[in-house]
């Protein structure tokens, strides 16, 4: 599937549930949230079939998000019924980590290739304060349970100024200490997130420059998206920076996503395109939902400069 820009269009990420068991400071408010009602959430059987649209529409890897994606009680079922759809080479999930540990092994064995598991301090006092829940030893029991189930894991961190600078560095040490990707998110102005200026990635850079001596930037694979990563003498794994503000990666996206109520989004910073969830529901088979893709793909902005987004980042699926 290739836009009017040349980008081929091969990643999809699906926002299978806009509820979550966090509170994170810069995502959602604390106060209850008018989540979706069930019956609006797609079934397991509707996003399979929206799946093998995309699939069929040249879609050849797709990440489960969110809300938070082990909210939802047939999660394995849904990793196990999308990572057979033929033409779908790889299926991953973004995922606080807190519900992660009793079903890694699981998850593995339904196919998930890799986990990012969102840690934004390794102080407990301070995640607490950041996710407003005191639930940082289940997200670290989930990263080891990946590890005994072999599940690749990233660590994505948002540095939030004043908040979770101290700990920034304790977080790149987890890739001193395993072979594991480190990756620092600057925050983007959605949602809550708009209260907090970003911490730069250049900053960030410099600050473990400073302790660990130069990070070397390491030949960019087209898989890896819009991070950039980077080596160091004294580290097994990799640091990544993901810079939405300060840099832009645009002309090389490659990615659409659908949200928790099933609206196309082709742009992370355009408001939603078709409600695919009606389609689905109105009977489409997987050969329609195709062509509307591939029609739809032809309204993908160049850039996510021009409008923005009023949604918060929990009901779009960060
Ligand atoms: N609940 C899961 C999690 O936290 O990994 C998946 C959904 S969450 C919206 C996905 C990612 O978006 C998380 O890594 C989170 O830190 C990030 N995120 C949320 N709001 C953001 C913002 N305003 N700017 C940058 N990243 C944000
Ligand atoms: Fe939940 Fe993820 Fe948002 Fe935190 S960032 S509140 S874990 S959806």
């Amino acid at each position: 599937m290739t836009d009017r820009f040349g980008r081929t269009i091969d990643y999809l990420r699906i926002s299978v549930t806009d509820r979550c068991n966090l509170r994170c400071i810069y995502c959602m408010k604390e106060e209850q949230q008018s989540f979706l009602p069930k019956e609006e959430l797609l079934t397991l059987a509707e996003w399979t079939r929206l799946c093998e649209g995309a699939a069929l529409a040249g879609i050849r890897k797709i990440r489960i998000t969110g809300g938070e994606p082990l909210m939802r009680e047939d999660v394995v079922e849904l990793v196990e019924a999308i990572s057979h759809i033929p033409g779908i080479e790889r299926v991953v999930m973004t995922s606080n980590g807190v519900h992660l540990a009793p079903l890694a092994e699981k998850l593995k064995k339904a196919g998930l290739s890799g986990v990012n598991v969102s840690i934004d301090s390794l102080d407990a006092k301070q995640y607490c304060r950041l996710t407003r829940r005191d639930v940082l030893a289940d997200a670290l029991e989930g990263l080891k349970a990946c590890g005994r189930a072999g599940l690749p894991v990233k660590v994505n961190c948002v540095p939030v100024a004043g908040e979770n600078e101290t700990e920034l560095l304790h977080l790149a040490e987890l890739a001193k200490a395993y072979p594991i990707e480190v990756r620092f998110i600057e925050m983007m102005p959605i949602g809550e997130g708009s209260a907090f200026p970003p911490v730069e990635n250049e900053t960030v850079r410099k600050r473990l420059e400073a302790v660990y001596g130069k990070f070397v930037r390491t030949e960019q694979d087209d898989r890896e998206g819009p991070a950039v990563y980077y080596t160091n003498a004294h580290f097994k794994g990799r640091i990544g920076f993901i810079s939405p503000v300060s840099r832009s990666f645009c002309q090389s996206c490659n990615r659409i996503r659908v949200t928790a109520e099933g609206k196309l989004k082709l742009c992370l910073h355009h408001p939603v395109d078709r409600d695919l969830r009606e389609l689905v529901r109105g009977g489409a088979e997987p050969e329609e939902i195709q062509e509307v893709l591939r029609e739809r793909i032809l309204q993908k902005p160049r850039d996510g400069h021009t409008t923005d987004e009023s949604r918060p980042m929990w009901k779009i699926g960060g």
